[in-house]
């Protein structure tokens, strides 16, 4: 018998160009996820499905997130046409990914993003998973580059973006990100800003019970390891 390919071909239609294309995506069944950081960067067993979640039409260079393949108005259409697609070579993205092809993909995306002027929450999304795509290349210098990124475009997000429709990023895992991504980059005073108010959101009745159980329990865990290493830390110097 034929050995099952992890990973297959299919079509959708470029909402830039109209043309209809190929991507690649990971058979859901030949994978199983192992263990996520504390900042949601996901570990499989066998192919590794975040390598393709940037979706890049061949035809004209617009590329996107695949929840968000779709999601284009009119005014990005436009800036996608004068700014990506006036300069882009014909290529293919399809097929197995390694790292690099994944990062190249995503970059582009990255760019498509910035040129048609896509809400901070969108190019945040993105910065992480560049970031994890180096953190599995063991890159931690590029790896701290894209989660910088990634937190000040959440930043803005925060306090620019209307964080409550559905199927966004709602305002409380926002706020976790923020808190996790200070931690991760050595802001510990930020970072117990940023936990302290996803903390203190769970105290109040109006946002009590919209906050997932598992994510406010998470926060208080880490919000007590900053604490202690900055408690450390200051021994250290007394
Ligand atoms: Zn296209």
């Amino acid at each position: 018998m034929a050995e099952i390919k992890p990973y297959y071909n299919t079509h959708i239609d470029c909402p830039v160009c109209n043309s209809d294309i190929e991507y690649t995506k990971v058979r859901s069944k030949t994978i199983k996820l192992l263990k996520q950081d504390s900042d949601f960067c996901p570990y499989y067993e066998g192919e590794n499905p975040i390598y393709y979640e940037a979706v890049i039409c061949p035809e004209c260079g617009y590329g996107a997130h695949i929840t968000n393949f779709k999601n284009i108005n009119k005014y990005e259409r436009a800036r996608v046409r004068e700014k990506i697609t006036k300069k882009w070579t014909k290529r293919s993205f399809t097929g197995q990914r390694n790292i690099d092809k994944a990062l190249e993909a995503f970059k582009l995306v990255l760019l498509n993003l910035t040129d048609m002027e896509a809400p901070k929450s969108e190019l945040a999304k993105i910065c992480m998973r560049i970031a994890w795509l180096y953190r599995y290349d063991n890159d931690s210098k590029n790896e701290e580059r894209f989660l910088e990124h990634a937190l000040n475009n959440y930043i803005e997000a925060y306090g620019q973006e209307d964080l409550t429709s559905e199927g966004k990023l709602d305002q409380y895992t926002c706020l976790f990100i923020i808190g996790e991504l200070c931690k991760r980059l050595d802001r510990y005073e930020d970072s117990v800003k940023w936990f302290s108010r996803l903390i203190m959101f769970n105290a109040d009745p109006q946002h009590k019970g919209k906050i997932p159980q598992r994510l406010i329990e998470t926060a208080r865990d880490l919000y007590q390891e900053v604490k202690d290493i900055m408690a450390a830390a200051k021994e250290d110097i007394d």
